[in-house]
């Protein structure tokens, strides 16, 4: 064993032996033993929380799935010329809130794209037909038509928003969601999977994940696996969520997300014929590493709530957004 997986193995003891590793410490886990990391992991998690799992059962509401931005791997975003209308009329969501209502659904989880007005003449149009200027305020008057209506707790995830768009969507809203995918400014350069995706960057998305904090927002966050990124930049992401959980305790559900199969009706598009990321192991590998870097939450994320490990969610028919 070589010297780094020889020190590595040393803060795993002292992470279960309930030290808070600092970043500099955290970073060097990059180098960890799989099966040991997996294994003190697994302690932590037990010792917090027991056996127990809990889910909350949503419906997926894909109030539009025309977006401003191009993320290569991206298999929601839509060309108006494949849909067969902008958005969602209140009618479609109100009936797709009430079959989740059916099905048990505590939670509509609105799913779109970023601002689509910005890049699209059909979403202006479509919005001045809802009687709406921009998508946020459309998703605000859905999210008081569903919670009015049917009593579903609107959960938005409608990206990258400033404090004022934030704090205006605060009062119809149980919760947030803006995943960070990854903090790695390279990824969102010319080559990368992000280039041209001005949402995609990484201190807009912390930007925004620093102003849920100071309004108080719940939000559910995470990064996203395979997309180029090295295993150290998923570190130095879960490092960076960490800094601002521990300022304002309100990041929850910090989970790592894969892209898709090809073939799946929804998700990612799949990244390369066998979905390697750029540390050159498999999906499944590096989600472990992701999620025992992670179960480390006594040090890494102190106190931590819950993980979810898998692609992006789904419902019947209708697309997760990373
Ligand atoms: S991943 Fe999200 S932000 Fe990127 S293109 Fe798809 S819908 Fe838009």
């Amino acid at each position: 064993m070589d010297m780094a997986a020889t020190d590595s193995l040393r803060l795993i003891d002292a992470a279960a032996a309930g030290q808070r590793l600092d970043s500099t410490a955290a970073a060097l886990l990059v180098h960890a033993p799989l099966a040991s990391l997996m294994h003190t992991a697994e302690e932590l998690t037990l010792a917090g929380f027991g056996s127990t799992v809990s889910y909350s059962r949503k419906v997926f509401i894909p109030l539009t799935q025309l977006c401003r931005d191009v993320c290569h791997y991206c298999t929601f975003a839509k060309a108006p010329r494949r849909l067969a209308q902008p958005y969602l009329s209140p009618d479609e969501v109100l009936a797709i809130a009430r079959a989740g209502q059916a099905h048990g659904c505590k939670e509509a989880l609105f799913t779109l794209g970023d601002k689509p007005e910005l890049r699209y003449a059909v979403a202006r149009r479509a919005l001045a037909q809802h009687d709406a200027v921009t998508t946020l305020e459309y998703l605000e008057r859905m999210a008081v038509l569903v919670f009015r209506e049917s009593g579903l707790l609107p959960h938005l995830n409608p990206g990258v928003m400033n404090r004022e768009e934030l704090a205006r969507l605060r009062p119809v809203a149980a919760s947030m969601g803006l995943m960070l995918e990854s903090g790695a400014e390279r990824l969102a350069m010319r080559g990368g999977p992000h280039f041209g995706s001005p949402d995609k960057q990484p201190t807009q998305r912390l930007a925004t994940l620093r102003a849920a904090g100071e309004l108080s927002i719940p939000v559910t966050t995470g990064l996203l696996i395979g997309i180029g990124e090295t295993r150290r930049e998923r570190l130095e992401s879960l490092l960076g969520l960490r800094a601002l959980h521990e300022e304002f305790g309100h990041l929850g559900n910090h989970h790592p997300e894969f892209p898709r199969q090809a073939g799946d009706s929804h998700g990612l598009r799949r990244r390369s014929r066998r979905s390697r990321s750029s540390s050159g192991l498999s999906r499944s590998h590096d989600c472990c590493l992701v999620l025992g870097c992670r179960s480390r939450h006594r040090r890494i994320f102190s106190p931590m709530r819950w993980y979810r490990c898998g692609p992006p969610e789904s419902t019947t028919g209708a697309a997760g957004h990373p």
